[in-house]
């Protein structure tokens, strides 16, 4: 079941503010790490996607222990799911999250799926389908993973995927019981 009991929700009432703004788009960005100290570095991660020029964070979920999926043996990780409200188009906005994960020691060699310090995704870019060499949204294995879809639940459970056009909350009930454990951390 989604629980949004202890989502933190950073500038309630600032949505009439950000409407006379450019901050137009809205994204959801997944943050994970497995190396050092886990939840600081996501909680580092999302300070820093906080700070950008062009970027306001408005609701976070809470940060979960999470079993790794493609690549089994390593560190179980750390992840969470938050979402800015921001006038950055997805292109500049990923360029920006690489630059924060390479700016906390992320190392671009090393296997597919393997130990990172720090993982920024692009989910969802507003309601965008977009399938480049460099860039997907929605990130293309989202829909398979309670890793990030439990953290999404709690934010935005009615935030209806564009290319399966189903809620998260559905993907997420729909994922086999028992694969992939994912436990609240805070
Ligand atoms: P994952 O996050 O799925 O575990 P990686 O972090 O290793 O995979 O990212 C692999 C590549 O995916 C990166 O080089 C990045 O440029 C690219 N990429 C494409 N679309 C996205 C997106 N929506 N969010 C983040 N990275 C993306
Ligand atoms: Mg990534």
């Amino acid at each position: 079941m989604c629980s949004t009991n202890a989502v933190q929700v950073i500038s309630r009432g600032c949505i009439p503010q950000v409407m006379n703004t450019p901050y137009t788009h809205t994204a959801y960005i997944g943050v994970g790490s497995n190396v050092g100290n886990r939840a600081d570095n996501c909680q580092k991660g999302i300070r820093a996607v906080a700070a950008l020029d062009g970027c306001l964070l408005e609701i976070r979920s809470p940060l979960y222990e999470t079993e790794p999926v493609d690549l089994k043996d390593q560190n179980w990780f750390i992840n969470g799911v938050f979402m800015v409200r921001t006038c950055l188009d997805p292109k500049a906005l990923l360029i920006r999250l690489q630059a924060i994960e390479q700016a906390m020691g992320r190392r671009l060699e090393g296997p597919r799926f393997g130990p990172r310090v720090l993982d920024l995704d692009i989910l969802f870019f507003d309601e965008l389908v977009l399938r480049t060499t460099r860039i997907r949204i929605p990130h293309p294995r989202l829909h398979q993973r309670r890793f990030v879809l439990k953290p999404l639940c709690d934010i935005a459970p009615e935030f209806v995927h564009p290319v399966f056009v189903k809620p998260v909350r559905s993907l997420l009930s729909g994922l086999k019981d028992g694969e992939n454990k994912v436990t609240l951390v805070q």
